[in-house]
């Protein structure tokens, strides 16, 4: 379970399958909702309380922007009205202009010869493939034929079964997604867990009750399957029919979800593994050990399942009957795969349709598909030759220190600062913050891929060759796994890449993350004041500590088991504040006929809020502190700029309060902030002490 605090929306640009790979969260607003969004003279509405300034037009040089009614407007009007997006772009935060020097400096290590080493060579080998747009116009859409054409021919439950254990099936599509992760009893062994495959509305309760969540996934989808089925031959009536197929073998495997079970992976239980002859007697006929064995992981002895009700219930879908389905599934899966693999044209359009979904016109930058594909198939040589080329080991020396000072404060805090909690949960707190582990800027141990070996063009290699070589290159690394001791601390380069504007908490082994790309721009300098630190990487450091105690955090323990380490009363008084904290949210109307969903967004807020109010513990012990500055910096942070499209998105798909509210909600349930402005009743920052709701 990765948190993402970056400015999702801007990867999206990117737009491509590759990109997915590396930030499975990324979506593209849907097609044809756009039109239902409204024109920007539209959104101006206060939503409640304040106007979002967050929506391109929102903000003119009249807009009225005074401190004590509308801080976030207040501090970034400038910005704002100076900010014009660059091309591509459909939102720009402080941790958005993160990513494009990022962007920048990973486009400089795609053409760097100077850089030596494995990494580098499959990089730009890679990169000779993607960019070489002759030799992949050349080949046109011929690379994808023999594997589309393996899919028409599936006529029946055998021929099925065969295609899914045969080479041709190219994107590993089956009825289950395969990881090799630590047992839940004996954390020092490796097992294999089975999901149910990754489903195109999101979760499986879209198709029992579908929500404007589902329609925007549905329609981004289409859109990007019609076009690509077409491409690849079909015409427009039986591209669609294959869609809404696809979605209809997607609807009988949700029935078989039960609500809540889906993505459980570190939670499963130890009685739901199995040995692999036990759990191939259970799926009945559906040949699952043959299915393991093709996708690599042969060496399976014991299965673990998240989803013990899915995999009894895969006999009855898969049928003679159902046949036709599950082909149109696997064809509309590889045709959506093959976005960034083939030529120009194609890569182009696609580029460009996720781009017109977030409501820009702008043509696709084609260097920018070049890195998204490079960077997105090779992760983990991408972020060697980053962490080589930018991040220095003082940097790690720097933030460590940093991050202790803020669990030292921490401490404190839980100790002197929170009354509702008794002696026993307090204990309880304060040991699952001095286990947390921190891993800071880059892993000590960086992943090895030198086992990774393609053809290049030279050697007369093809990009659909390249991908397939790396993806199985990665189950062989996954499958290497098992049978060695497992290590639930080891940096996952993968999951947490350092090269990503990004920070994290995981519960699975109560770790914190503060990744390299994190302490560029707005977040983070060496020559910044304290105040202005405090500002930036100081709150994401308190934000990511406060994930612990977040609702999510506060179901694992200090060695990120699932035990419940709280009293029942003070676990009633938790969930209490967080019921008001989700009620005060859902009054917030950010954007004409978009409610807010309190609950969605309750573990980020906690977290915000939580963080800041570590933050102005730590100032009160500081002599001299310059509140303004601190304030300014943190609405700088979350300053945004975005389209309308953007933020409709987000309202319905980010995990994370709107960026305002990140900013104005925040400080307003804090005293400090409104006593140090002079706030009072009647101002649009005051909220009565009785209507705050910030948790700890
Ligand atoms: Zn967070």
């Amino acid at each position: 379970m990765k948190r993402i605090i970056c400015g999702l929306l801007l990867l999206a640009l990117l737009g491509t399958t590759a990109c997915s790979v590396e930030i499975p969260a990324v979506t593209a607003a849907g097609g044809a909702e756009i039109t239902a969004v409204p024109a920007a003279d539209d959104t101006k509405i206060p939503d409640g309380r304040w106007l979002n300034p967050d929506i391109i037009g929102n903000v003119t040089e009249d807009t009225p922007a005074e401190l004590k009614d509308n801080f976030a407007l207040y501090v970034n009007k400038d910005w704002i009205l100076n900010t014009t997006l660059p091309d591509l772009v459909p939102s720009l935060t402080s941790l958005g202009e993160a990513e494009l020097i990022l962007m920048d400096r990973k486009m400089k290590l795609l053409t760097d010869d100077s850089l030596t080493g494995h990494d580098a060579e499959l990089v730009h080998k890679l990169y000779a493939l993607v960019s070489d747009w002759d030799y992949r116009d050349a080949q046109g859409i011929e690379p994808a034929k023999p594997y589309m054409d393996a899919i028409r021919d599936i006529d029946s439950l055998d021929e099925l079964y065969d295609y899914m254990c045969s080479e041709h099936n190219l994107m590993q599509l089956y009825p289950f997604t395969m990881n090799v992760d630590a047992d839940p009893v004996d954390s020092s062994v490796y097992i294999t867990y089975l999901d149910p495959p990754g489903l195109t509305l999101g979760t499986e309760e879209e198709y029992r009750n579908r929500t404007d969540v589902g329609d925007l996934f549905y329609d981004e989808a289409k859109q990007v399957s019609d076009y690509m089925l077409v491409r690849l031959g079909f015409n427009e009536e039986e591209a669609s029919d294959m869609f809404e197929n696809s979605i209809a073998y997607e609807a009988l495997l949700a029935e078989a979800i039960p609500s809540d079970k889906h993505q459980r992976s570190k939670n499963t239980d130890a009685e739901d593994c199995y040995t692999l002859e036990e759990f191939t007697e259970m799926s009945e006929g559906v040949p699952v050990d043959k299915m393991l064995d093709a996708s690599g992981l042969s060496g399976a002895d014991t299965i673990c399942i998240t989803v013990p009700e899915y995999f009894s219930a895969l006999k009855d879908i898969f049928t003679e009957e159902n046949v036709p389905l599950i082909k149109d599934w696997l064809a509309v899966r590889t045709a959506s795969e093959l976005t960034d693999l083939l030529d120009k044209e194609t890569s182009k359009t696609v580029a460009e349709m996720y781009g017109a979904m977030a409501g820009l016109d702008s043509e696709a930058n084609e260097d920018l598909i070049v890195l998204s594909t490079v960077a997105g198939y090779l992760p983990i040589p991408m972020d060697n030759l980053y962490i080589r080329t930018y991040c220095t080991e003082q940097q790690q020396e720097d933030i460590a220190a940093i991050v202790e000072d803020f669990k030292k404060y921490y401490r404190e805090m839980l100790e002197n600062e929170v009354d509702w909690l008794s002696p026993e949960t307090r204990k309880a707190a304060i040991e699952k913050l001095d286990n947390m582990r921190v891993n800071v800027v880059f892993p000590d141990e960086l992943e090895d891929w030198s086992g990774l070996d393609f053809a290049g063009p030279d050697e007369g290699g093809s990009l659909l060759e390249a991908r397939r070589a790396i993806e199985r290159f990665k189950t062989e690394r996954k499958a290497a796994k098992l049978g060695t001791k497992a290590d639930i601390y080891k940096w996952n380069q993968i999951d947490l890449p350092a090269s990503t504007v990004n920070a994290a908490y995981s519960p699975y082994n109560n770790s914190i993350n503060i990744q390299a790309g994190v302490l560029v721009g707005e977040i983070y300098a060496d020559d910044m004041s304290f105040e202005q630190k405090m500002g930036g990487i100081g709150m994401i450091i308190g934000h990511e500590i406060s994930h612990a105690f977040d609702t999510s955090g506060a179901e694992y323990d200090k060695d990120g088991r699932r035990i419940n380490w709280w009293t029942d009363e003070d676990y009633t008084t938790f969930q209490d504040r967080v019921a008001k904290l989700v009620a005060w949210y859902d009054g917030f109307v950010p954007m004409e006929g978009l409610k807010y969903s309190g609950d969605r967004i309750k573990t980020e807020a906690i977290a915000d809020m939580t963080s800041m109010k570590c933050l102005l513990y730590i100032a009160k012990q500081m002599e001299g502190f310059d509140y303004d500055t601190f304030f300014r910096q943190y609405a700088k942070l979350w300053r945004d700029q975005s389209t309308p499209e953007a933020v409709r998105e987000a309202i319905l798909m980010d995990v994370h309060p709107a960026h305002y509210l990140r900013i104005n909600a925040t400080l307003a349930q804090f005293d400090d902030f409104l006593n140090f402005y002079g706030i009072t009743e009647g101002d649009g920052m005051y909220i009565a002490p009785e209507d705050r709701v910030a948790v700890w």
